[in-house]
């Protein structure tokens, strides 16, 4: 949707609050259809240029509750919680996906109706018969750059047809309103070129990687001296809660993790260090310098930035477990905390 403002904006509280039908959107009943818009975040407006700029808004009822999908809400009062805010936590997201032929449902680049190649030679290739895309990748990356996203690099993935860019370190609330932004932008750039986005985890069955958004996370204590013991407690935290991670991280992820293609079971919990078959990867730097940062391997590329940024947040700075719980895991982890 567009808004014709009467001057240049810098900053979302200039903005007034606006609405859109939610019964067209399946948000909101026909007989009281008024979802109303809060602007919450601003980004140049790649597409457009000039004085323009793209809104990241949350979505309220008109008495001012937030709607069920807005998963904004909760996020924000998790890193507005004091505790959460002194430890200023930094998320680096891994946003994979993928890019299909239009009607087909195939992915860009594959012969269709037929397969190409076995994996092996696509991830960071480049060359005609290995690539497939990359001028979507390039101008996505440009565009973001433009737009002030903060984003930290693309590559070609190990699927061809499927592609990466990571978005962070950035703080707290901020981690999912990037990465949504990074999202529009992409769609958008798609649209224009003819190619279909999906996010899908699990685009093509078989012998072919599925789509993932590896979380990168750490807190200020993870980050300085003493550092590894902060993050073996939160991997030991994130171990007791493995289930209402899982069923936060993404539609369809089952198809995704399933102990093939560098990701680990959906139904077991485990960590390592440089391991990319665990659901938690600690890098060997980290390991090596006694602190630094932990990677979620379990999201899948369809989360939503918001409920997995908020609930690691929430399970390794404010929740704890009863001491009992915490020896019986440390025990089976072999983490000593
Ligand atoms: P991988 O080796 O898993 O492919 P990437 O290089 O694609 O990793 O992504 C790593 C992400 O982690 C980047 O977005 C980076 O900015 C982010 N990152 C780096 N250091 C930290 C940190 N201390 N806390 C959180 N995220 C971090
Ligand atoms: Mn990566
Ligand atoms: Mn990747
Ligand atoms: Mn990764």
């Amino acid at each position: 949707m567009h808004q014709t403002i009467s001057k240049p904006v810098e900053h979302p509280s200039e903005l007034p609050k606006w609405n859109y039908d939610g019964s067209s959107t399946g948000q909101a009943p026909g007989e009281d259809s008024e979802v109303i818009l809060y602007p919450q975040a601003i980004f140049k407006d790649p597409f457009r240029g000039g004085n323009n700029i793209l809104v990241i808004c949350d979505t309220y009822t008109p008495a001012g509750e937030p709607i069920p999908t807005n998963k904004r809400h909760k996020a924000a009062e998790i890193f507005n919680n004091q505790k959460v805010v002194s430890e200023v936590p930094w998320f680096g997201i891994e946003q994979e996906y993928t890019l299909l032929q239009p009607n087909v449902n195939w992915p860009l680049g594959w012969p269709v109706g037929a397969y190409p190649g076995p994996q092996g030679p696509y991830y960071c290739g480049v060359g005609a018969e290995k690539s497939f895309g990359r001028d979507i990748s390039d101008a996505h990356y440009k565009a973001c750059l433009y737009a002030g996203i903060n984003i930290s690099g693309t590559n070609g993935e190990v699927m061809p047809g499927q592609w990466e860019f990571q978005v962070g370190p950035s703080v707290g609330i901020e981690a999912g309103d990037h990465v949504w932004c990074a999202r529009y932008i992409l769609e958008r750039i798609t649209e224009q070129i003819g190619v279909v986005l999906t996010l899908d985890p699990k685009p093509i069955e078989g012998d072919w990687n599925g789509a993932g958004c590896h979380t990168n996370y750490s807190t200020k204590t993870m980050r300085e001296e003493g550092g590894y013991e902060v993050i073996k407690k939160a991997i030991l935290n994130l171990s007791l809660r493995h289930g209402d991670h899982i069923v936060a991280y993404g539609e369809g992820n089952e198809r995704r993790l399933t102990g093939k293609h560098e990701t680990a079971d959906i139904n077991t919990f485990s960590w390592g260090v440089a391991n990319r078959g665990c659901s938690i990867r600690v890098g060997r730097d980290t390991e090596k310098e006694g602190k630094g940062y932990l990677e979620d391997r379990r999201p899948a590329s369809n989360m939503d930035p918001y409920v997995v940024t908020g609930l690691l947040a929430e399970t390794t700075i404010l929740w704890e477990p009863t001491l009992e719980a915490e020896a019986l895991a440390a025990q089976k982890l072999s983490l000593n905390v």
